[in-house]
């Protein structure tokens, strides 16, 4: 049987629900026999195929222009997308970021932090561009919400057991965690 293409990227985030992705431990070796992970964070291989995949992952909140970019080419590439983590699904912390002028957050990010010294906010053509944080849901559809910060091991991998066997997954009792 041919393997099922999974594909995942990250936009803002802490790299923590990847790091839960990993806590799989044995069972991701487990699951690597019947899925083919195109692209991930964790390879370093970035974009998911032209020709597509069957499951695509999101991690993160959607905090500029590229985190756009990115949410939207996945979605025009995956045939199911689960968004991962509180930053995916709700938008996370970094909405918080919403309730302030962005130049008041860029110059508290960049210049105020009590460990910089002579800070500048950056400023090239080449960077992405600040937009009001929002969940992935906001950018592109989600068919699958995965919650949690980070979503649990178990919970990961009870949603990848259910895609693989071709049916959407129901959270319920403790892979359903919103913290
Ligand atoms: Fe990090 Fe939590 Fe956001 Fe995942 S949901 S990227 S663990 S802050």
């Amino acid at each position: 049987m041919a393997k099922v293409k999974v594909a995942m990227d990250w936009l803002a985030g802490c790299a923590g629900c990847e790091m839960s992705v990993l806590d799989m431990d044995e069972r991701l070796v487990q699951l690597l026999e019947k899925i083919e992970l195109t692209s991930t964070p964790i390879t370093d291989l970035k974009h998911p195929p032209k020709e597509g995949v069957t499951v695509g992952i999101l991690s993160g909140t959607v905090n500029n222009t590229v985190n756009v970019e990115v949410a939207k080419e996945m979605r025009e590439r995956c045939k199911i997308l689960v968004a991962l983590g509180d930053c995916a699904v709700f938008g996370g912390v970094m909405t918080m970021r919403n309730f302030c002028d962005m130049n008041e957050a860029l110059k508290r990010a960049y210049v105020e932090t009590e460990s910089t010294v002579e800070g500048t906010i950056p400023s090239s053509e080449e960077l992405a561009k600040p937009i009001k944080a929002c969940p992935v849901k906001d950018i592109a559809k989600v068919d699958v919400f995965l919650p949690g910060c980070p979503p649990s091991a178990d919970a990961i991998h009870y949603v990848l057991s259910e895609l693989v066997q071709g049916r959407i997954p129901v959270l319920t009792g403790e892979n359903l965690k919103y913290d």
